[in-house]
């Protein structure tokens, strides 16, 4: 059941501290990608997610670079298409960008300014929520191509840093909870 997926995939996150910096404390999920079991139960669970809150997708909007890990592997489950939102300068073709700030200065986020079509109904997946500044440029970017964002999916959330609020009125779905 559920239960045993989400424990499934707990046990194959690893927790490492000061990295990339004292005092922050990663979760690292390669563990998971190491395990088709757990890989699964992941897909499995976000799929679960989706049904249970008829969610309509048209596409999954995965986000560089541990979006790309899980975001195809969904699409691929849901019978939907993928689209990438890289950081700037990796994208050929026309694209649509945002700047967000990092905790030092700032970042650029990009897509290809035919990867969504205006109406599109989106589901934006990373691996991990904590500030949340990297979810929200990611919905800003998906305005702008006037995509439909019906929420964002992350493996886990890291709650004391609020990034759920600041995704607001968007929706976050996560399966682990930090
Ligand atoms: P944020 O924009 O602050 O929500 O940060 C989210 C991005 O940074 C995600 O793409 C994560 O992969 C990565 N990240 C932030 N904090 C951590 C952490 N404690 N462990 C692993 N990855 C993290």
């Amino acid at each position: 059941g559920s239960e045993g997926k989400l424990q499934l995939v707990h046990r194959h996150i690893r927790a490492f501290p000061d990295f990339p910096k004292k005092g922050i404390l990663f979760r690292d999920i390669c563990p998971i990608l190491k395990s088709p079991a757990a890989l699964t139960a992941v897909i499995d669970l976000f799929e679960e997610r989706v049904r249970s809150h008829h969610l309509q997708v048209d596409l999954i909007v995965g986000l560089d670079a541990r979006g790309f890990l899980f975001g195809p592997l969904l699409a691929q489950r849901l019978g939907v298409g993928f689209v990438l939102v890289r950081k700037k300068g990796k994208l050929p073709g026309p694209t649509t960008c945002v700047k967000y700030d990092l905790e030092y200065g700032t970042a650029e986020a990009e897509t290809q300014e035919d990867a969504v079509a205006p109406g599109q109904k989106v589901l934006i997946i990373d691996d991990l929520l904590a500030t949340g500044g990297t979810l929200y440029a990611a919905c800003e970017l998906m305005k702008k191509q006037q995509a439909q964002i019906q929420g964002c999916m992350v493996i886990i959330e890291l709650k004391d840093l609020n990034g759920a609020d600041r995704l607001k009125p968007h929706s976050v779905f996560s399966l682990l909870q930090y």
